[in-house]
C-alpha cells in the first residue's frame, strides 16, 4: 500500500492508464486539426473525435450528433443555461424567463443562475429534504405557479452523493413543455443514465470525474433543442461551441466512457462494498458520528460523515496520509460551511465537522481499513482537546 491514500474522487479522479494509452497517439504523431478537411492529418483527427463522440453517446443513450464537446461540466452548464435563455430571448420574446433549480446544485449551476437572475430572469431555487432530495410536489407547484423555460436539477450530488429522481423530473418537465437540464458530472459513468428514459433535454458531464483527462467535457443537446452559442468563432460543434477541438482530450473522454460502460456494473458493486466497509467501521468505532445523505438514493463511492465535536480541518490535518475533502473542492478555499450540508438542515457546527470520502476505481480494501483505523484513532484524541465536545458530553 502506497501513502498518501486518495479518497477524494468527487473532486477529481486519476487518469486511467488505459485512457492515457488511447490518448498518446493524439499527443504525439497524430496531431492534425479535426477541422482540417484537406489532408490525412485532419482526417485522422476527425475520425478519432467521431469515434469518441459515438462512445460518449452510447454511454448515455444519445446519438453522436447530439454531443457537443466542451472544456468540462462548468462550461457545459454555462452553455446549457445561458444558451437556452438567449435562444428564448431571441425567438420567443414574450415567454417568461423562469428557471427552476434546487439548493444543492454545484456552484457551476447556482452561480450561472445568480448571473441570469441579475440579467432579469426569474430563478426559483427549490429546497431539499434532510437526505438532500428535491420534493416532486414542490417542483410541480413551482412549474404550475409560473410557467418555466428550463429546469436544472443535478443527477447526483458531489458532496453527499444523493441521486435525484431524474426520471420523474423528466416526466414533469416534458408534460409541461419545459426543458430539462441535468448536471450529471458525478452520475455519468457511475450509475446508469439514459437521456431517453429520463426525458433529459440537456446533460452536462466532465472527463476528469470519470478517470479521463481534465479540461474536457461534453454537453448533450437533444435533437431539436436550440442552444445559443456562448463562444463565438469558427462554428465548430454545429455552431454551439467554437474553438479547435481538444483531440487528445476528447479521445480520452471517449475511452473513459467506453471503459465505464463496460465496467460500471461490477465497479458499482465493488465500490458499494468498500463504502459499507468504511461506514460500518466508523460507526462501530466512534460515538456521535452521523452519515449525511440518502441511504438508498446514493452514489456507490460516496460517504459523507459528520464527526460531532471535531473540526474537519483539524481532522484532515490529523489524517495527513489521507486525501479527503471537508466539502466541495470548489468552496473549500473559503471557510464558508458547505451550502449543500446547510441546505440539508445541518447546523453550522455540524457542517464544519463533516468529511467527504470519495471512493474510486483505484482504491483497495487495505486502504479503506487503514483510513478507518486512523480515523477511529485520531477522532477521540481531537475530541479530548475540543471545547465543543466537552460542552456536548
Ligand atoms: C466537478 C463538477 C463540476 C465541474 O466540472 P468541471 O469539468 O471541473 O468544470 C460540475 N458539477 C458537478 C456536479 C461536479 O461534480
Amino acid at each position: 500500500m502506497r501513502l498518501p491514500i486518495y479518497l477524494d474522487n468527487h473532486a477529481t479522479t486519476r487518469l486511467d492508464p488505459r485512457v492515457l494509452e488511447a490518448m498518446m497517439p493524439y499527443l504525439t504523431g497524430t496531431y492534425g486539426n479535426a477541422a482540417s478537411h484537406s489532408h490525412s492529418f485532419g482526417w485522422a483527427a476527425e475520425q478519432a473525435v467521431e469515434t469518441a463522440r459515438a462512445q460518449m453517446a452510447q454511454l448515455i443513450g444519445a446519438t453522436a450528433k447530439e454531443i457537443v464537446f466542451t472544456s468540462g461540466a462548468t462550461e457545459s452548464n454555462n452553455v446549457a443555461l445561458k444558451g437556452v435563455v438567449e435562444t428564448a430571448r431571441q425567438s420567443q420574446p414574450d415567454r417568461p424567463l423562469h428557471i427552476v433549480t434546487q439548493a444543492t446544485e454545484h456552484k457551476a449551476v447556482l452561480d450561472v443562475c445568480g448571473w441570469l437572475s441579475r440579467q432579469g430572469c426569474l430563478v426559483t431555487t427549490l429546497p431539499v429534504s434532510a437526505q438532500g432530495l428535491v420534493d416532486l410536489d414542490e417542483l410541480r407547484r413551482a412549474l404550475d405557479d409560473e410557467p418555466a423555460l428550463l429546469v436544472s436539477i443535478m443527477a447526483a450530488n458531489n458532496e453527499v452523493g444523493t441521486m435525484q429522481p431524474v426520471e420523474e423530473i423528466g416526466v414533469l418537465c416534458r408534460e409541461r413543455g419545459v426543458l430539462f437540464h441535468t448536471d450529471a458530472a458525478q452520475a455519468v459513468g457511475k450509475i446508469p443514465v439514459d437521456v431517453a428514459r429520463a426525458k433529459i433535454d440537456l446533460l452536462s458531464l466532465s472527463g476528469h470525474k470519470i478517470y479521463g483527462p481534465k479540461g474536457v467535457g461534453a454537453l448533450y443537446v437533444r435533437r431539436g433543442v436550440k442552444v445559443a452559442e456562448q463562444m463565438h468563432g469558427g462554428g465548430h460543434e454545429r455552431g454551439m461551441r467554437s474553438g479547435t477541438l481538444n483531440v487528445a482530450g476528447i479521445v480520452g473522454l471517449g475511452a473513459a466512457c467506453a471503459l465505464a460502460a463496460g465496467e460500471m456494473a461490477e465497479e458499482t458493486v465493488r465500490l458499494g462494498v468498500l463504502r459499507e466497509r468504511l461506514r460500518t467501521k466508523l460507526l462501530a468505532g466512534l460515538e456521535r458520528v452521523r452519515v449525511n445523505g440518502s441511504a438508498t438514493h446514493r452514489l456507490p463511492g460516496n460517504l459523507s460523515v459528520t464527526f460531532q465535536g471535531v473540526d474537519s480541518e483539524s481532522l484532515m490535518m490529523g489524517l495527513k496520509d489521507v486525501a479527503v475533502s471537508s466539502g466541495s473542492a470548489c468552496t473549500s478555499a473559503s471557510i464558508q460551511p458547505s451550502h449543500v450540508l446547510r441546505a440539508m438542515g445541518l447546523s453550522e457546527d455540524d457542517a464544519h465537522s463533516t468529511l467527504r470520502f470519495g471512493i474510486g476505481r483505484f482504491n483497495t480494501e487495505e486502504e479503506i481499513d487503514f483510513v478507518a483505523e486512523r480515523i477511529v484513532e485520531v477522532v477521540p484524541k481531537l475530541r479530548e482537546l475540543s471545547p465543543a465536545w466537552a460542552e456536548m458530553t
